[in-house]
């Protein structure tokens, strides 16, 4: 077996801190399988077939992928080592059910998320088998790691066994009070391990070892995992919703685009909105790499419904920005927030940023630990009046509710 990483190219296009997180997860991998890890740099389709061939493998397997382009390239992959007499195998997946299996009776896939969990759930999943200690490991020459481009945060650990050791820490003190910290940015109430389940350094069956849980900090923690499959079934099925509303309805609403719709982008890219907690979750964005996802639901909100701008400029930057950054997750949860995807947040319910601060920020910690001018003449004032704001982006949704 020859363990193999393709650098390809359109991974170039990821913001620098996933960029950077990938190079110290290979360069972790590497050491796990004692420096057998090969690496090589191109278009997988060119790629792939050459080294089989180098090697004479007969068989070439991957980690099933499910979003648009993950599947294309696949199926370019399989296509190209097809002409030399070989298979691409798919195998395994970044999900505990693949995308695409949970379907309702009918065979229909489901758009809403309750059904979905509760058929998933019932679908169940395989424990974890362990990982053969020594590998009879093949070698050939490697190009190397990618280059790791500059963020300006230490980045999370990129070791298998440290994540591990997290999720143990978690499971043992912080699962309990997951249901009841989870909203409240100031605490570490959640995992952190968004990142680590985008780069395979640990897998939900690995988080979820029993499918029915007991615990209310068990049961919720579960149901988030499900919301990331959920999303990623969602856009396996359709994945012109990657960029596009899922409910096409929302093609019709109004959006502002121009100039100063423009510069209302910067200043919330730059958590200079006069929002206290929307410019503390932008920072905390900018600073690390994260965001909590109380804060990614307001600052999203805030985007769309007080700024009027579309939701695809504000998943972009996330996308960016983020060390978990995921298509499926992040676009999916842009149009939740928006009200233009799956699910329970309407159009019409519109987060008043205030009175989420002082829901789940009483005593400002958050917003202080993020904005050190908080309480100075440097801080901005608010660049809209949410009242004024609230009530433009409900006319908008009365505009096309009726066609
Ligand atoms: C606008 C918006 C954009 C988002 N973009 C991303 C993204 O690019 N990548 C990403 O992994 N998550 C995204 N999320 C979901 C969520 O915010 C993060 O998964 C979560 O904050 C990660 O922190 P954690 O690991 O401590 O989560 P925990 O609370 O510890 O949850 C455990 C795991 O469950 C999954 N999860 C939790 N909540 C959600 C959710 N709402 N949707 C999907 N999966 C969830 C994640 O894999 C997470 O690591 C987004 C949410 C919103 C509202």
């Amino acid at each position: 077996m020859l363990p193999l990483f393709v650098v390809d190219p359109a991974f170039e296009r990821a913001g620098a801190p996933r960029r950077a997180l990938l190079h110290d997860c290979l360069q972790a991998l590497d050491e796990a399988t004692g420096g057998a890890l090969v690496i090589r740099h191109g278009d997988p389709v060119d790629e792939i077939p050459a080294i089989a061939d180098e090697v004479g493998a007969d068989s070439v397997y991957v980690s099933k992928d499910f979003a648009p382009y993950g599947r294309r390239r696949d199926e370019h992959v399989a296509d190209a080592l097809r002409g030399t007499g070989r298979h691409l195998r798919g195998v395994g997946s970044p999900y505990a059910v693949e995308p695409g299996s949970v379907r309702k009776d009918d065979g229909k896939p489901y758009a809403v998320f309750t059904p979905f969990s509760r058929r998933w759930r019932i679908h169940g999943w395989q424990t974890p088998i362990d990982t053969p200690r020594s590998p009879n490991w093949r070698t050939a020459p490697s190009d190397g790691l990618p280059p790791r481009p500059g963020v300006p945060f230490e980045l999370p650990f990129a070791d298998e066994a440290q994540v591990t050791a997290d999720w143990q820490q978690f499971r043992s003190t912080g699962l309990d009070r997951y249901a009841e910290l989870r909203d409240r940015p100031a605490v570490a109430g959640t995992s952190h391990l968004s990142p680590y389940l985008k780069y395979g350094l640990t897998h939900p069956r690995q988080l979820m070892i029993n499918p029915q849980p007991r615990g209310e900090g068990a049961i919720t923690f579960q149901s988030e995992l499900a919301w990331r499959e959920f999303y990623a079934d969602v856009l396996f099925h359709q994945p012109h919703t990657a960029w596009r509303n899922l409910n096409s309805k929302f093609d019709e609403i109004a959006v502002d685009t121009g100039s100063l719709a423009q510069e209302k982008f910067r200043r919330w890219c730059e958590g200079m909105t006069g929002f206290p907690i929307v410019d503390a979750g932008m920072r905390q964005l900018l600073a690390t790499g994260w965001m909590h996802n109380r804060i990614r639901m307001i600052v999203a909100s805030f985007l769309v419904k007080d700024l009027h701008l579309p939701w695809q400029w504000g998943a972009r930057f996330f996308l960016q920005h983020l060390l978990d950054g995921d298509l499926a997750s992040n676009n999916h949860g842009w149009q939740w927030a928006a009200g233009t995807g799956t699910g329970a947040a309407p159009y019409f319910r519109v987060f008043n940023p205030t009175a989420q601060q002082q829901r789940w920020d009483r005593n400002g910690e958050y917003v202080q630990r993020w904005i050190p001018e908080l309480d100075t003449s440097a801080y901005p004032a608010p660049i809209v009046d949410h009242g004024v704001e609230r009530r433009e982006a409900l006319d908008r949704y009365q505009a096309i509710k009726g066609r």
